[in-house]
């Protein structure tokens, strides 16, 4: 452990989908930071290894995103464990690849069920449990934010995404109405959006489907201007920024972590 201050120190934060991917490097990296973690994940023997792996800063609690009773528990989990919630980071979501002629409306209300659903009862939930904290100088931060994991899929549309271009525009621009809204009750908790093209994560292992998975990811590399597919840490760091107060001007705003993809 060093000395230096952290990016996070005195924050709690709560990441939706902490067990893998996204989730669970963005947890480590806060972890690194001085952050208390809480892992919430439906996942929850790989949600508690993450959680322990970490130490005794950081705690798991069993979330389906979508069960809103479970957001009013997870919550009250965090402020019983931590003392308050500073930071929501909403990572947990489902990728379902089908045109929209396939797609039946089971998997369309799935996809949004989990990607879009589950951010609103997090914003909904989270802004007034984030406000309460920074209110109370004692619970270690007067400044809040949600970081919201949309994908490049928000913002470029594919033939064969319907369902999940869909929910992640929408978690694009429910970001942006969530940072309106805090800015307007004059509540110092920012609301932002991200936006990374393929990262290494299981997430993409049905998008390999049948074929070997490193010739797979190399296929998709080749579709970005960077010529490779991206790293959880490389997304990690972005969600950082947005999280600490490094980002204090920053609301209502969309960082893409694409490889050049959308400069194209
Ligand atoms: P991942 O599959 O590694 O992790 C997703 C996590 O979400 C898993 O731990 C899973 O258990 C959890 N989860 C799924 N449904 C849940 C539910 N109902 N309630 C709670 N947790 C649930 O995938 P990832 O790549 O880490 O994806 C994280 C986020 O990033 C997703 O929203 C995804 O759409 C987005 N994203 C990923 C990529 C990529 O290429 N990896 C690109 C753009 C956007």
């Amino acid at each position: 452990m060093s000395n230096r201050p952290g990016r996070m120190d005195g924050k709690v934060a709560l990441i939706t989908g902490g067990a893998s991917g996204l989730g669970k490097a963005t947890a480590e990296l806060f972890a690194e930071q001085g952050a208390r973690v809480m892992i919430a994940d439906v996942d929850a023997p790989r949600g508690e290894a993450v959680a322990a792996s970490l130490g005794a800063d950081a705690g798991f609690v069993r979330l389906d995103v979508t069960e809103e009773a479970g957001w009013i528990a997870a919550i009250k989990a965090t402020q019983a464990r931590f003392g308050g919630l500073h930071v929501l980071v909403q990572s947990a979501g489902i990728a379902i690849t089908a045109a929209v002629t396939e797609t039946s409306l089971e998997d369309w209300r799935r996809v949004h069920a989990i990607d879009l659903d589950g951010v609103f009862l997090g914003c909904k939930h989270g802004v007034p449990a984030i406000a309460t904290a920074i209110a109370n100088p004692e619970s270690g931060s007067a400044s809040g934010a949600i970081v919201n994991i949309s994908s490049i899929a928000g913002i470029i549309a594919g033939h064969n995404m319907a369902a999940y271009n869909s929910a992640k525009a929408g978690v694009r621009h429910l970001s942006k109405s969530v940072a309106l809204h805090c800015a307007r009750q004059g509540l110092a908790i920012r609301c932002n959006s991200v936006h990374p093209t393929f990262i290494d994560t299981p997430i993409l292992d049905d998008v390999a489907g049948s074929m070997d998975r490193d010739q797979a990811l190399a296929k998709l590399g080749r579709q970005v201007p960077m010529g490779r597919v991206g790293r959880p840490r490389e997304v990690a760091y972005g969600i950082l920024y947005l999280a600490s107060d490094e980002s204090s001007y920053t609301t209502g705003s969309e960082l893409l972590i694409d490889g050049g993809i959308a400069a194209m």
